[in-house]
């Protein structure tokens, strides 16, 4: 560790993903111009970088998965491919004028912050050391695959692969394929692997809800109305809305949990009916049926995937898996299968120890922030920021996300930290700290809502799904509207924070940099 006390950046931000993106924006937009984002891809895009499995697309209308700062609208279809998505985060990057913010092949390895000099150190990849006033945490909470937790995985000889690191040299066509999950990226990977693969074998544990994909070409004529800033602002206010309504309405409902029951059942009974027109087989049809409420865990949608499991070559296996062996997979009936590629879609370590952030973060008085949420449970004020972490922020931190598209997540908790940071700066400040009354009352507040809510309450026990995490609390949502998470994030009165300084300050003193509220 160097012994410097001046920081080398005055913000620097960890991911490159469209909250790494979302953060460079605002901190510029707030004046904040010295600081830098490395991300340990050497692609920017995040996820969308991360994730290149086959049929991997957008499941929120394009024309909403954008920034509000620079909307797009020559999208080629509702629901773009993957690679669509990580182009648009490289035109982000060149029109906003942050390629040269970059440093990419660079990953976070430990972040400490020194008390003696108010600044973070931050360990990389490559052996060398960053430091800044301020650190911006935008590593995505879907970023570390989880491997099933299977006997025998290790002895496994053929190939394997995690959905979110996909090895294109490897070729499928004609070969046996196994899928183990059945999650939002099951469904996108499913349809592909079929279309290719000699056999295809999907081992599922718990059912998926899935809606019809009202997915199809945008032309010319799309094109020319999406150019219109009034139709641009129309789309993403009513797409926005739908889809928040889709994934989040029963969880912003909570205070009301009867019409949270109606609306849910409602919307059971419509997709049941959608699996009947997909399926004639009943005894298919019960297997693809959740048994758990709609809500519990993401639901997704898609126009071919309950379709694939009628052709002959596909399997649905719904016995649970027992062991690996050398050749495939033995499930509890002892039936032992045989496979060339095992592809494991199961998902993300999401508000799990050692997952979230991905890197030990040492805090004042060395407290590692995984213990420290390991010990006290999950919780960051408005998701953004956790006492005892100064000068830290998290784009998608525990209490943060009102499920919806991630993107109004992103510039909430991006305006957020560019607020506090302009203002600490503004006012000559080497330390921003949340205080402690506005962060517990917050934390007391999201967690007794999100304890009120359905998924702790009704059906989705046996759901497992990962809005219940480890500790068997639900830190990876807020349960408010997004119109909530977007209003609060930008309102909360800025001396929730506490700034100080190594040096005294002079309240009356002309402003360091010059920075935008
Ligand atoms: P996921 O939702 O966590 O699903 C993982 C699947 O793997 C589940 O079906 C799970 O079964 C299964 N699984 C895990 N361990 C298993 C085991 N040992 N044996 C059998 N099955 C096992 O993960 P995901 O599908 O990757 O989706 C994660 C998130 O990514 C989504 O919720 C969504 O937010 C995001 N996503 C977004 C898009 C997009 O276009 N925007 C696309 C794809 C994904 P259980 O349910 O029984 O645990």
């Amino acid at each position: 560790m160097s012994s410097t006390s001046i920081p080398e950046h005055d913000v620097l931000v960890i991911g490159a993903g469209f909250g790494g993106i979302g953060t460079g924006v605002a901190l510029r937009r707030a004046g904040i111009e010295n600081f830098l984002i490395i991300d340990k891809w050497h692609r920017v895009g995040g996820t969308w970088n991360a994730n290149t499995y086959p049929g991997v697309a957008v499941d929120v209308p394009s024309p909403i998965y954008n920034f509000s700062f620079q909307q797009r609208s020559r999208w080629s279809r509702f629901f773009a491919p993957g690679n669509e998505i990580q182009r648009y985060a490289e035109e982000v990057v060149d029109r906003q004028g942050l390629r040269g913010k970059l440093r990419l092949g660079c990953g976070a390895v430990e972040a400490r912050f020194d008390e003696t000099a108010d600044l973070w150190r931050v360990r990389t990849t490559d052996g060398a050391e960053i430091t800044a006033r301020f650190l911006v945490s935008a590593v995505g909470a879907l970023e570390q695959p989880k491997p099933p937790a299977i006997p025998g995985i290790a002895d496994y000889a053929g190939t394997l692969m995690h959905t979110a690191r996909w090895d294109h040299s490897y070729d499928y066509r004609g070969k046996r394929v196994a899928v183990i999950g059945t999650g939002a990226t099951a469904l996108q990977v499913i349809p592909q692997l079929a279309a290719q693969a000699e056999q295809l074998t999907v081992f599922q544990r718990t059912a998926i809800w899935v809606a019809p994909k009202p997915d199809f070409p945008l032309g010319r004529l799309s094109h020319r109305v999406l150019d219109l800033p009034p139709a641009q602002q129309a789309v993403r206010l009513i797409g926005n809305v739908a889809v928040n309504a889709f994934l989040g309405v029963g969880l912003a409902l909570s205070d009301y949990p009867r019409l949270t029951s109606a609306v849910l059942g409602a919307g059971e009974v419509a997709l049941k009916a959608y699996l009947f027109t997909q399926v004639r087989d009943r005894t298919l049809r019960r297997a693809l049926t959740p048994t758990y409420r709609l809500g519990c865990k993401r639901p997704s949608i898609s126009n071919n995937y309950f379709k694939t499991y009628t052709e002959p070559h596909v399997d649905l296996v719904t016995t649970a898996i027992e062991r690996f062996t050398e050749r495939g997979v033995v499930t509890e009936d002892a039936v032992h299968r045989e496979f060339d590629l095992v592809v494991t879609a199961t998902g993300f370590q999401v508000m799990d120890r050692g997952a979230t952030p991905p890197y030990p973060v040492y805090g004042c008085g060395e407290t590692e922030l995984g213990e420290f949420w390991d010990t006290n449970r999950y919780q960051a004020y408005e998701g953004v920021s956790v006492p005892g972490f100064p000068n830290m922020f998290h784009i998608f931190g525990p209490y943060g996300y009102a499920p919806g598209s991630v993107i109004p997540l992103i510039e909430a908790t991006a305006a957020h930290s560019a607020r506090v940071i302009g203002e600490a700066l503004r006012r000559g400040a080497t330390r921003a700290e949340i205080r402690r009354e506005p962060h517990d009352e917050y934390f007391t507040r999201m967690y007794a809502r999100n304890k009120n809510t359905y998924l702790f309450k009704q059906g989705c026990a046996e759901s497992r799904t990962y809005y219940i995490n480890y500790q068997g609390d639900g830190p990876a949502f807020r349960a408010t509207t997004q119109l909530g998470m977007y209003w609060s994030n930008r309102h909360f009165p800025l001396d929730h924070y506490r700034y100080t300084t190594t040096r005294p300050v002079d309240a009356d003193a002309a402003p360091r940099h010059a920075v935008a509220r």
